[in-house]
């Protein structure tokens, strides 16, 4: 019951075909008040459309839309509390930074006192104070995205939506642009909504992410759980894992290419797939010999990322091995060479069995 007084946006079977494609099939999905959940996936996989059909500018084929538990699904996008921030920013070029921002406000026929003070208020929150006069093309990327914030913001809107909103900055500004708007969404306590296929900007600004592909959520979860412990193969490779091996159950341990296993998170199959993430590999001058989890590899090639090394490891010494080798960032290991033999260690808590679904 507390949970659905916290529930800022509920979506309900959501479904939506263009001619015979089908955008968007059975698509449930819930955002608590104050959050900021991530819609992940790869282009044309639906994001945008869940987003139009939220906002009111795009009609469902079925389904429905709840904002504190008022059903939104047949009112025009003019009469929803929510505002969308577009990719392209979509600022009127003929009006300068104060009356991008006071549009909104003036439309709803607000005294006119009213709107300085609140465009003054949402202007110095993101930072544009001073530059009220600039019409948008003498504004950067970064000060274009401040502004279509700040008139999104300046309605007060219950939900905002933020169509990758980040896509025209470089990726330093993007990264620096990230951290502001995760400030200003903590500040203000509004509940967002952003779609990305850009998987460092979901692990930077939100509470939960949905992943999603071919018009179907195929993960739910606290950023954290769906990052750390992807459910399946599809969003293990979307996030980036590259460390899946095959599994099949032997008595209390799963053998595998590398050896016995012991994986604390125990497996609902008996065969099945398992990720490991590079960083939680461990290298040791030898293996403990007759122990799971536990095996000898070669490094084949070491790179340097900046902060530590890459290191890609096989079974097998021969160079043209078409063996796919186990990526592993080590810290610490600078003094590691190619070819040499090293010690691997699966720490048990951190290998991650995927569910064994149709994405396996
Ligand atoms: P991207 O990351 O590239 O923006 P997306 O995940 O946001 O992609 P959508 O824009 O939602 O994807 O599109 C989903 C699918 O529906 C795509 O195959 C797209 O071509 C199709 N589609 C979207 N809008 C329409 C439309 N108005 N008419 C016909 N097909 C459409």
């Amino acid at each position: 019951m507390t949970d659905q007084i916290n529930v800022a946006l509920l979506c309900s079977g959501i479904s939506k075909t263009f001619g015979n494609h089908r955008a968007l099939i059975d698509v449930d999905l819930s955002v608590r008040k104050g959050e900021v959940l991530t819609i992940l996936g790869p282009s044309g996989c639906g994001k945008t459309t869940l987003l139009r059909i939220i906002a009111g500018l795009e009609l469902a084929d079925a389904g429905q839309v709840f904002l504190n538990d008022e059903d939104i699904t047949r009112y025009p996008a003019s009469r929803r509390p929510i505002n969308t921030v577009f990719q392209s920013y979509a600022l009127f070029p003929h009006l300068d930074v104060f009356s991008n921002v006071a549009f909104g406000l003036q439309a709803k026929k607000t005294a006119k006192s009213k709107i300085t003070q609140k465009v003054g208020d949402i202007l110095s929150l993101v930072r544009m104070d001073g530059l009220e006069k600039r019409f948008p093309h003498q504004l950067s990327g970064g000060q274009k995205q401040r502004v279509a914030l700040a008139r999104a913001l300046v309605n007060e809107p219950k939900l905002l939506l933020l169509d990758e909103p980040m896509s025209a900055l470089d990726a330093h500004l993007r990264t620096k642009v990230q951290d502001e708007l995760r400030a200003l969404q903590k500040e203000l306590g509004t509940t967002f909504v952003l779609v990305t296929h850009d998987q460092n900007e979901a692990k930077r600004l939100s509470n939960h992410l949905a992943v999603m592909n071919e018009g179907q959520i195929i993960q739910f979860g606290t950023t954290e759980k769906v990052f750390t412990k992807p459910d399946n193969k599809f969003v293990a490779e979307f996030l980036g894992a590259t460390n899946l091996f095959e599994a099949s159950r032997d008595g209390a341990l799963y053998r595998t290419r590398y050896g016995p296993m012991d994986v604390t998170d125990k497996p609902v199959w008996d065969e099945g797939k398992i990720l490991i993430w590079p960083e939680r590999i461990e290298i040791h001058e030898k293996a403990k010999t007759g122990e799971p989890n536990w095996f000898s590899c070669y490094v084949r090639d070491r790179v340097f990322n900046g902060d530590g090394l890459d290191l890609l490891l096989v079974k097998d010494a021969g160079n043209d091995s078409l063996e796919k080798p186990i990526l592993v960032k080590a810290r610490n290991s600078f003094d590691i060479q190619s070819g040499q033999e090293v010690g691997v260690y699966f720490p048990p808590d951190y290998l991650v069995p995927l569910e064994n679904r149709a994405q396996n």
